[in-house]
């Protein structure tokens, strides 16, 4: 909080109340990964404590048509993101010069516009993909639009995120069709408890509930999205299997995890030995670049801007830095991908079906125009 009150932070809580009550329109909402991981604090509940099944009875009783989860809009994300992974480094490795290594994740939009600003020689370099959130909202209003048999107009996407950024990234006019955005309102975790203590809902009292389908089902390669690492290790479930066609044996990559600022690891996917780079902070994203445009080899690389990942985002229950706080919601989100049946994001069937029914393959002309992106040269800061 600003100790002058010079900045203030903008609430859209009472967007989602007016949306809520709008009959006119069906209000559905997602939460991203890390959500799930700090809500509780606000709330009452010991930090390190999963609060998904709480979260989604919560939104439930606030009113929300359909509760779904980011989560799913994750595994969606690799799907794409993996295979455009594979295909630059098969033309790389025969010798295409257009295809760009390393491939950069480009998930979190605090880091889309750091590279905007800072690397705009480098545009090219990361990957097309959109966000989770933004795929999200782009699939919700056509697929599910469709799927309801209403247009997008009358489709209210709120958003639920640990993240202060993916209020401006919303409001970016490339995620809009003819002005209506594919994602409406963006509320913060510290929102979202704002939003359940003010209408009296006894968190800690409600029941478990799951989500709702077709797009609440997630595999566990989504929740680890929410903390540092873990976009390039769900990336790298899929893409080992996708590019070996073998069951991949151990899931936890562990040389990517952990809180150092820069990590790189060398990991095998069949003939190929991968150089991956990891960072948080972008200070440390702005290190690992300078490496890569001073020339060292690196085949891919994830980037988010918060500390530990979108665990430690700007929307989220203060951390004021506490390394021990961000380890226990790490756990939680790792716990929860270790507790899923289906672990690999080209598993869950909800996304089988949406390629089958709707999007044909990734990277298919339909799966660009909807869920791929471009990046703009930006003045330096
Ligand atoms: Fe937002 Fe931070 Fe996560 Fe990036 S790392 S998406 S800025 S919460």
């Amino acid at each position: 909080v600003c100790p002058v009150g010079a900045l203030v932070e903008h609430d859209h809580t009472w967007e989602v109340v007016d949306a809520l009550a709008n009959p006119d329109k069906v209000v559905i909402v997602q939460t991203a990964p890390a959500v799930r991981s700090a809500l509780g604090e606000d709330l009452g509940i010991a930090p390190g404590t999963s609060v998904t099944g709480k979260m989604a009875a919560a939104l439930r009783r606030l009113g929300f048509d359909h509760v779904f989860d980011t989560d799913f809009a994750a595994d969606l994300t690799i799907m794409e993101e993996g295979s455009e992974f594979l295909d630059r480094l098969t033309r790389h490795l025969n010798g295409d010069q257009t295809a760009k290594l390393p491939i950069l994740t480009s998930c979190c939009p605090g880091w889309v516009k750091f590279f905007e600003h800072n690397f705009p020689d480098m545009l090219d370099v990361p990957s097309t993909a959109k966000s989770p959130q933004q795929m999200f909202g782009a699939i919700a209003k056509s697929y599910y639009a469709e799927i309801l048999g209403i247009p997008r107009e009358k489709l209210v996407v709120v958003s639920v995120m640990p993240c202060l950024a993916k209020k401006y990234e919303c409001a970016r006019p490339e995620f809009a069709v003819d002005g209506n955005p594919d994602v409406d309102i963006v509320i913060s975790t510290r929102e979202l408890a704002r939003l359940i203590k003010r209408m009296n809902i006894d968190f800690a009292g409600l029941p478990d509930e799951d989500f709702d389908n077709p797009l609440g089902e997630s595999t566990g390669a989504a929740p680890i999205f929410g903390v540092t690492g873990g976009v390039i290790e769900a990336a790298l479930r899929t893409a080992y299997e996708l590019a070996t066609g073998e069951t991949l044996q151990k899931l936890e990559f562990e040389d990517l995890r952990g809180m150092d600022g820069v990590k790189v690891a060398t990991v095998q996917v069949g003939p190929h030995a991968l150089r991956i780079g990891v960072a948080h902070g972008l200070g440390n994203a702005r290190k690992l670049l300078e490496r890569v445009r001073a020339g060292e080899a690196f085949h891919a690389i994830e980037v988010m801007a918060c500390p530990g990942g979108c665990i430690g985002g700007g929307g989220q229950p203060y951390h004021h830095g506490d390394i021990e706080l961000l380890k226990l919601r790490t756990k939680v989100l790792y716990d929860e991908d270790a507790g899923k049946p289906l672990r690999k994001s080209h598993q869950n069937p909800y996304i089988i079906e949406l390629y089958e029914k709707f999007l044909g393959k990734p990277l298919s002309e339909k799966s660009h125009h909807l869920l791929h992106t471009h990046y703009f040269k930006r003045q330096r800061l």
